[in-house]
């Protein structure tokens, strides 16, 4: 396009005259104004008449023209008029107000083409007028608009902004920076986007994106925590991707909102109506959900679940007489004794006034649900202080076991609740099982062990020994103790019935001792005037490692009797080995350094994980009898496994014992395996601290 000469146009026929001038005119809505500055003469075409408002016309002066600028544009128009003229500038742009005759505004838009003489001074300017005022409203309309958006965003906590994938550039709201805590003029690149995530959950969120873009996904919502010094945010963003035909992504508007507020509400809401504001244990509502979910975990791993209704015995009394701030107290206080009796993991909820209820998951033997609704009895024994008064209360139970009395969570609490009618039907304080069995069985057990309690005491326990024999040359090589309990009542009774309770219990920390003791002392006794001693083992259970005693509890059995320590032997289960590998490695090696031998009792019904065979101080393997039981026979899977146990046990140095050798095939087969020592009904059974004496003197 040919350079415009302003020259040219000024002595062009004047404005009005040319059609064409006239018609550009009219389409732009544009005005022209002509001003020749060395004659001082101004030529305003009809349109820009129209604009300025009919005052104007050919001839007037200048400052007239400046005058109609508005009051606050004025100062501003002039000054950059004047820099204008001052640097010579062929181009002046200015957006200003006029104000016309009647009081209406006008926004216009002008630009000035300017033409300056040899001097420098101004010689003419050609002045191009659009009216702006109706763009103005609209932009003036939508900064109104942004600004009420904006409002409230920062009402509703709802920031938004947006990413450009292909200028590479985002935009975040006023709110949304506030939120996200950057500066107002804030220009991030997408590193900075990124890292508006917390870092421990970028990847995630980076993850969330990937697949939605991989996936052609449009809308996306994910939910960040920030960790901040004044506390936690969470903030939602839903974000909505938009892709461009070939499916990248090209576009992205994300709003974030500050739902930590909304999220305290949801909580306490659901705490609301899920817990009791009193004693903050579960509700009914949510004590149905958990025995409903822990049932179906039951029932997956095959498991007894138990479920206790407890009732405050004479809880009215006590409201009535002492008031129910009183009772309010006295039910928060049974609430806390609760808690102190019962697992972690075992529900307790209140269901209303003084009825309470527990799921207990994972019973393994149906009478621990007596011990359990015993030690609940137990806690309520102490009183407890209620407006500065002791009060003493009692508490009444009724239990119901899964599977075997009910099947779904409404039957478990309806047989609960007809045992408790039961306990209370039977004067208070004491428990009662849906099954009458159960109740007889869960009694017997809590007698046997308040009974257990003082056999120890009362000198109730012994200690009876069964030879073993090294097989080759049929020798008397040493003895196993192993427990009995002289009941009053009862007899002998063997141990199966009572180790069981007394490791539950923990009693048998104390008859474990007691065992060392008096094992020691008779192999003393048998092996001070021999020449050929005599190796005594004792049991012991993984209940006595814990608690760093027993190394000492050992020694002292030793010393107070005066017992060489390589005439006792410890059996240990393969169970132990597996359990806390280095604490009860410690132990077995002060044991092992004292001179002591270690034996594996029942070798080859754990788990099989050999490693740990070499790992820990043992000498030797007693085989369990369930496999020698099955010796010889053709259906050869005993003989492989006892064969395997052999050869393992040959191959890592160690000893091999064989118990519960009953018949002379057994004993026969053994040998052949090469197996040395042997122990079992063939060769003599369990016998008194005294018969065995015998028995010793005359072999
Ligand atoms: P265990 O340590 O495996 O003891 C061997 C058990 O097998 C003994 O049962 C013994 O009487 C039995 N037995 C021995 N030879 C034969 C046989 O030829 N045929 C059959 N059928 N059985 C035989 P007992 O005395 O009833 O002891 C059972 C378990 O009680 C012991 O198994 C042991 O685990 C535990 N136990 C016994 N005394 C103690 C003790 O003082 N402390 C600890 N923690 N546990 C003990
Ligand atoms: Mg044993
Ligand atoms: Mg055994």
């Amino acid at each position: 396009m040919p350079a415009l000469v302003l020259s040219d146009v000024l002595t062009a026929a004047p404005p009005g005259s040319d059609d064409c001038l006239r018609a550009a005119q009219h389409l732009m809505e544009a005005g022209f104004i002509r001003w020749d500055a060395v004659q001082n003469a101004l030529h305003v075409s009809v349109e820009a008449r129209a604009m300025l408002g009919d005052g104007l016309h050919d001839g007037v002066t200048v400052s007239r023209l400046i005058g109609l600028i508005g009051g606050s544009d004025a100062p501003r128009i002039q000054a950059l008029w004047r820099e204008a003229l001052a640097r010579r500038h062929a181009t002046v742009e200015a957006e200003f107000s006029v104000s016309l005759f009647g009081g209406s505004v006008r926004h216009l838009r002008g630009v000035a083409l300017c033409e300056y003489a040899a001097d420098g001074s101004l010689a003419h300017a050609l002045i191009g007028l659009q009216d702006v005022s109706a763009q103005g409203a609209v932009l003036q309309a939508l900064s109104d608009s942004e600004a009420r958006l904006e409002e409230a965003q920062e009402l509703a906590q709802v920031g938004c902004w947006e990413w450009d994938y292909v200028r590479q550039q985002a935009r975040f709201s006023a709110q949304a920076l506030r939120m996200l805590r950057r500066p107002h003029d804030w220009a991030p690149d997408m590193q900075d986007v990124l890292a508006l995530v917390p870092e421990d959950q970028r990847d995630w969120v980076v993850g969330l994106y990937k697949d939605a873009f991989a996936n052609k996904t449009e809308i996306l919502r994910y939910e960040v925590r920030h960790v901040e010094e004044d506390g936690t945010r969470e903030l939602h963003t839903v974000a909505r991707i938009g892709y461009s035909p070939k499916g990248q992504p090209r576009r992205l508007l994300a709003s974030v909102q500050d739902i930590t507020e909304l999220k305290s509400y949801r909580r306490q809401l659901h705490s609301l109506s899920f817990f009791d504001p009193l004693t903050e244990l579960p509700n009914r509502a949510l004590f149905v959900d958990r025995l409903s979910q822990a049932l179906i975990d039951a029932s997956w791993h095959q498991q007894q679940l138990g479920t206790l209704l407890l009732d405050l015995d004479r809880f009215k009394d006590i409201n009535d007489s002492l008031g129910h701030r009183a009772g309010d107290d006295l039910l928060k206080q049974a609430a806390q004794r609760l808690r102190q009796v019962l697992r972690e993991y075992d529900t307790i909820a209140r269901l209303g006034g003084d009825e309470f209820a527990v799921v207990l998951p994972d019973v393994r033997h149906p009478t621990d649900l007596g011990s359990i609704a015993s030690k609940v009895i137990n806690a309520f024994k102490a009183p407890f202080t209620i407006s500065a008064q002791e009060v003493f209360v009692t508490v009444s139970i009724g239990g119901a076991l899964y599977p075997t009395d009910a099947k779904d969570a409404n039957q478990l609490l309806q047989h609960a609740d007809a045992a408790l009618y039961h306990a209370k039907g039977q004067g208070r304080n004491n428990f009662q099982f849906y099954s009458s069995d159960l109740t007889a069985q869960a009694s017997a057990r809590l007698t046997m062990e308040s009974e257990l309690h003082k056999a120890l005491e009362r000198h109730e326990l012994e200690l009876h020994y069964q030879p073993k024999f090294d097989l080759a040359s049929g020798r008397l090589v040493g003895a196993e103790a192993l427990m009995r309990w002289n009941h009053p009542e009862r007899g002998l009774v063997p141990p199966m019935q009572f180790i069981p309770l007394a490791e539950d219990t923990g009693l048998i920390v104390p008859m474990g001792a007691w065992a060392l003791r008096a094992a020691c002392v008779a192999a003393a006794d048998w092996n001070s005037r021999s020449s050929d001693p005599l190796k005594i083992a004792v049991n012991l259970s993984a209940r006595q490692f814990p608690g760093g005693e027993l190394v000492q509890t050992v020694r002292e059995a030793l010393s107070a009797a005066n017992c060489q320590p390589q005439w006792l032997e410890l059996e240990i289960t393969e169970s132990l080995l597996l359990d806390g590998h280095d604490e009860i490695c410690g132990v077995l090696e002060e044991l092992s350094q004292l001179g002591i031998t270690i034996a594996i009792d029942d070798f080859g019904t754990g788990y099989s994980a050999l490693s740990y065979l070499t790992r820990f101080p043992v000498q030797i393997l007693k085989i369990d009898r369930a496999f020698i039981k099955e010796l010889p026979s053709d259906r050869g899977n005993a003989e492989q496994l006892v064969k395997a146990i052999v050869s393992l046990g040959q191959s890592l140095n160690m000893a091999l014992v064989a118990e519960g050798v009953e018949t002379q095939a057994q004993a026969d087969y053994l040998s052949g395996l090469g197996c040395e020592v042997v122990q079992g009904f063939l060769f003599g059974k369990p016998v008194s601290r005294s018969s065995f004496e015998q028995w010793v003197r005359a072999s």
